[in-house]
């Protein structure tokens, strides 16, 4: 007998879809949840297709028990685009499609605006006397309250009646309860431009002209400084799609979602915005998601996540700081948001917009090869004038916490004339490693290829890898000496260094460890603006997003690591780091100047990126990575591979090279690097490997990886050790 079925993908890690029988009088959708039992399991699945066939005997096959959706979660573009990055990504169906939801969703909640709970007078209620419940007041008060109309559940509970009288008053007959939709707010109509606008410069003209002129799909690079007016391209451009009735979504770096940006596109529109980011609870993101889809919002900023929100009417997405690294998903599926963006608009026949001051090296590759289009914004806006820069050879010199002589006097020069410096370091602790002074033993977690980071305030060794740490050892463990040394400078330690060089300067650090409280970075980002401090240290953190007008003083304490370091995108995002803080310190009035300290002055890179600009800097970078056939001129994927055993962990990813190797698609050009020990080749205890495919396109890459990856699923060492697939990952 001819019986539907529906196919369902559930969130479990296995590259397939399952067949449950369809009850008679249900109806799922394509595209929505269904709550079906999995083992002895009972877990939410989406629909991806139904038909009257199965691989199955239908006797076998288990009934769906439960349909939660009578439409489908997603549109088809989005549906669409979910279904692309799963396959794309290597990452199974159901947990790609679990991972887009918010988690009340995920749970089986209800997909839309709870309904509000209203209580109101029966026929009874009305009728009893007020003063026949003199011994029950709030009885009484509840009658009195409702007699001007019904009242919603929250509403009463501020008038200090509590539930359970409710519940009372409820079985006497007296009262019943509702459900009201809550109010649709209808955002169009008080679409309204609220605040007075710049006069645009020609080039920021030519700019939203040129997306403007284009309907439907086209992917602009937005290159321009940090305060050339990028932001004011974006609010001009959303100006006629919300004067249309349509959305805008707006994607931001991981910690870029500052109160200014946000309240720049609030002061300019008249319409509900909301923002996305990991600050949210459970149903605050629920309420974003809906808002989303039901087109309860204008505007939705937020982070690499809010790329999944569904929109009733996307009209135009922004991504802003395209570069940011952030936009790349470590784990689970493994996405990079800005081209996952890029692949919605198409999908929804809409333009996005990349911003950035220095984009990446594959988004001006393709502006340059012309799948982009190459919007340009040359000039700082209003009269802001860029900072100065200059190379400290610091080979030789006297280091004082890592603070050469001359760069301590320009600092005093800054400081004397009272504003402010900052100063960058990228390590956090008080030392990297800690060393015993007699015979060179260097404290190293046990559990890892890595030493132990000294952190003196909280008096501790820390692995920076696992989640090791231990009170500060008094003797080596080697030779029994007393004398352990710091080695090296990290942030802490030039805190301290400062407070007495400067004693009459106030400093603050801002890194992960001194901004571990919620709200501790804003309150710190809020006194610098208040120049309660005079001297700012930090790492990248510090970098993004923020505006110091009274830093004229930016120095970058090491930047030989990052030139010498085995990551190919290293020195990328030092010049990166470098043009960002160039371009956020100083204004007008007080020009900035930032200086760096290197031991490799004439280092090559580092002359074009100094004299020439980003443009020039990025142009040598992407020759280099031309010739060594790196990224963008090819693409990659990382296999990692850990397990307790590294024998078997090397000889799992022998294997896997061999089913590489052995595909009808690879030829000369696709190439297997490896496999090699991970750059941290122990990490909490298993040791760790890699295998890096390397493929011209990624047509070829994806036909490699389509039919590689059942296969290496079907290795016996597959189940034995952990593994996942990185496809163009961002840190090697
Ligand atoms: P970006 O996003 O590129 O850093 P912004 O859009 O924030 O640049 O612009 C920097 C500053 O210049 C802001 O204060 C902005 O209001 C101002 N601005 C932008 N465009 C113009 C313009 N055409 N004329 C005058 N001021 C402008
Ligand atoms: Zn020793
Ligand atoms: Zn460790």
């Amino acid at each position: 007998m001819n019986h539907p079925i529906a196919r369902v993908a559930l969130p479990v890690p296995l590259d397939k879809t399952f067949d449950y029988l369809i009850k008679p009088n249900t109806t799922p959708v394509i595209g929505g949840r269904v709550l079906v039992s999995f083992g002895r399991q009972r877990l939410v699945g989406i629909v991806v297709a139904i038909g009257h066939d199965s691989d199955f005997p239908i006797q076998q096959l288990k009934p769906i028990q439960q349909v939660l959706d009578n439409q489908p979660l997603w549109q088809p573009a989005l549906f669409s685009l979910l279904k692309w990055a799963s396959s794309y990504y290597q990452y199974p169906l159901g947990d790609a499609l679990a991972n887009a939801m918010p988690a009340l969703l995920r749970k089986g909640r209800e997909a839309s605006t709870t309904p509000l709970k209203y209580w109101h007078l029966t026929e009874t209620g009305r009728d009893q006397p007020l003063n026949g419940l003199k011994r029950a007041p709030k009885q009484a008060q509840i009658l009195n309250l409702l007699r001007h109309g019904p009242l919603s559940h929250e509403n009463l509970l501020t008038h200090d009646v509590s539930s359970t009288t409710l519940k009372t008053v409820e079985q006497k007959g007296w009262i019943s309860e509702q459900q009201h939709q809550p109010q649709q707010r209808q955002w169009l109509p008080q679409f309204e431009i609220t605040e007075q606008k710049p006069r645009l410069n020609e080039e920021q003209a030519l700019a939203i002209a040129t997306v403007n002129s284009n309907p439907g799909f086209g992917c602009y690079l937005l290159d321009g400084v940090t305060g050339s007016g990028k932001t004011e391209v974006y609010l001009n451009l959303l100006e006629p799609i919300l004067a249309a009735g349509k959305q805008a979504l707006i994607l931001v770096p991981e910690i870029g979602l500052t109160p200014q940006t946000i309240n720049r596109f609030k002061r300019r529109f008249k319409v509900p915005l909301e923002t996305i980011h990991s600050g949210l609870n459970d149903s605050e993101r629920m309420a974003a998601w809906l808002a989303g889809r039901d087109n309860q919002a204008g505007i939705i900023i937020g982070t690499r996540s809010a790329l999944f929100t569904p929109f009733a009417n996307l009209g135009i997405i922004i991504v802003d700081e395209e570069h940011d690294a952030s936009y790349k998903q470590q784990d689970s599926l493994r996405y990079h948001a800005r081209d996952l963006a890029v692949m919605r608009a198409n999908k929804e026949n809409i333009p996005i917009v990349l911003g950035s001051a220095t984009p990446a090296l594959e988004t001006l590759h393709n502006a340059q090869t012309g799948k982009y289009h190459y919007l340009t914004l040359s000039k700082r806006a209003g009269n802001a004038s860029a900072a100065r820069h200059g190379v400290i050879d610091v080979k030789g010199l006297y280091l004082n916490a890592g603070l050469s002589a001359p760069l301590i006097a320009e600092m005093r020069k800054h400081l004397n004339a009272g504003n402010q410096v900052m100063l960058f370091l990228n390590r956090r602790g008080f030392s990297p490693a800690m060393m015993c002074h007699e015979c060179g033993w260097i404290a190293e977690c046990d559990r890892c290829d890595a030493y132990y980071t000294l952190h003196q305030q909280s008096g501790e060794l820390r692995c920076h890898h696992c989640a090791t740490q231990r009170p500060i050892m008094h003797q080596c463990q080697q030779c029994g000496s007393t004398q352990l040394l710091p080695v090296g400078v990290g942030t802490e330690q030039l805190e301290a260094q400062l407070a007495e060089l400067f004693p009459e300067f106030k400093t603050v650090r801002i890194d992960r460890d001194s901004t571990r409280r919620k709200g501790a970075l804003e309150n710190y980002l809020e006194a610098i603006k208040n120049n309660e401090y005079q001297i700012l240290i930090g790492t990248q953190m510090l970098a993004k997003g923020h505006h110091f007008p009274n830093v004229t003083l930016v120095a970058l304490i090491d930047v030989d690591s990052a030139l010498f370091s085995n990551d190919f995108r290293a020195s990328e995002r030092l010049a990166q780091l470098f043009i960002q803080v160039a371009g956020r310190a100083g204004r007008a009035s007080k020009p900035g100047s930032v200086l760096l300290q290197t031991h490799h002055p004439e280092h090559q890179l580092l002359q074009s990126l100094l004299h020439k600009g980003y443009g020039v800097f990025s142009q040598a970078a992407l020759t280099e990575r031309r010739q060594a056939l790196l990224p963008p001129f090819t693409h990659l994927v990382l296999l990692r591979a850990e397990a307790n055993d590294s024998d078997l962990v090397c000889q799992f990813l022998q294997q896997v090279r061999g089913i590489f190797e052995a595909s009808p698609v690879y030829d000369q050009d696709c190439c297997v690097l490896g496999p090699n020990p991970a750059p941290l080749a122990r990490r909490a205890g298993r040791f760790r490997w890699q295998l890096i495919l390397q493929i011209p396109n990624r047509n070829k890459l994806q036909q490699i990886l389509s039919i590689a990856k059942p296969a290496i699923q079907l290795l016996p060492l597959a189940k034995k050790i952990r593994w996942s697939i990185d496809v163009e990952p961002q840190d090697l």
